[in-house]
């Protein structure tokens, strides 16, 4: 499918777009264009274009690395915003916003972010994921770092 627009990441008014995507480094192979792919999805959805996220999202669910970066950006968030991982974030009861594998990879975060380890042990679940759960997964986080943007919380990284 091919796009006629762009989502423009680079309105200094807004402070949502202000957002920095997840920092790749910690890969052991990063992949190139992940985090810019990542910052356009997360502009298509404040723009709250359909046509870009589905196209988006498709790409994203392919990469275990891109997945493990997008959750892990929904939680620092979150994180940042209510000092912990709610425990609704990571209970059953709302499935439509935080379907099983959104909530199965928040509670490794939840578990071992304390001891920096959080990436790590998401990227394996990520990639015995299969591309379904890959999309839910990111489409959770992504929805979940737009809704929190508009909090207006300062994002750790830089
Ligand atoms: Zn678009």
């Amino acid at each position: 499918m091919s796009i006629d627009h762009h989502h423009d990441h680079g309105a200094q008014d807004d402070h949502r777009r202000q957002f920095v995507a997840p920092d790749s480094s910690r890969r052991q192979q990063p992949a190139a264009g992940t985090e810019a792919r990542l910052a356009e999805l997360y502009d298509a959805a404040l723009d709250d274009c359909r046509v870009c996220q589905e196209r988006l999202l498709a790409l994203v669910a392919q990469d275990a690395h891109a997945i493990a970066d997008v959750v892990n950006w929904a939680c620092v968030i979150t994180a940042e915003t209510y000092g912990d991982i709610p425990d609704a974030f990571l209970d059953e009861g709302q499935e439509d916003v935080f379907p099983e594998p959104f909530r199965q990879l928040a509670r490794v975060y939840q578990d071992h972010f304390m001891a920096g380890t959080d990436y790590e042990t998401m990227l394996p679940r990520c990639s015995a994921m299969t591309e379904g759960q890959r999309r839910q997964a990111a489409a959770a986080a992504v929805a979940l770092v737009v809704g929190l943007s508009d909090f207006g919380v300062d994002f750790p990284f830089p």
